[in-house]
């Protein structure tokens, strides 16, 4: 976005009177460089001071703002759980789940049938009686023998 500019054209600079950022228009130029310039606020005519205007005004200073929404992706593990378990569904042979029972002991990676949650793995035991068992709608504590 190279614009040609030329007198006439207008041009967003600092004016020596208002003492602000604002649109001239050019008055002279010598080649490419612009030498006097007419502010369109005040129509004082000044030479022209180049400015250096930050070319991202997006940038907002570090804790200005709050970071955006809350973060909807990592606050739903779930969501992760649920997928996995759907990866690991065409495995589950329901005709070898071990129906849950409170009292039983399981192993790692046993299938459970829960009457509630329906199949699950077993992913993680935790002694001295618990498991945890990924379910279709997510991970699950267990109680276990
Ligand atoms: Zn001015």
């Amino acid at each position: 976005m190279s614009t040609q500019l030329s007198a006439g054209s207008t041009i967003e600079t600092r004016c020596t009177r208002c003492k602000g950022i604002l649109n001239h228009s050019i008055v002279a130029m010598v080649g490419e460089k612009i030498v006097r310039v007419e502010c369109s606020t005040c129509h004082g005519v000044h030479a022209f001071h180049p400015v250096k205007v930050p070319k991202a005004p997006a940038v907002v200073k570090a804790g200005q703002k709050k970071a955006a929404a809350p973060r909807k992706a990592k606050a739903d593990p779930e969501a992760a759980e649920r997928a996995e378990w759907a990866e690991l569904q065409p495995d589950m042979d329901s005709a070898q789940a071990i129906p849950y029972d409170m009292t039983r002991v399981y192993r790692l990676k046993n299938l459970l049938s829960h009457p509630n949650f329906g199949l699950g793995i077993v992913q993680l035991i935790i002694p001295p009686n618990k498991i945890d068992v990924l379910f279709q709608d997510g991970k699950k504590r267990l109680r276990c023998g």
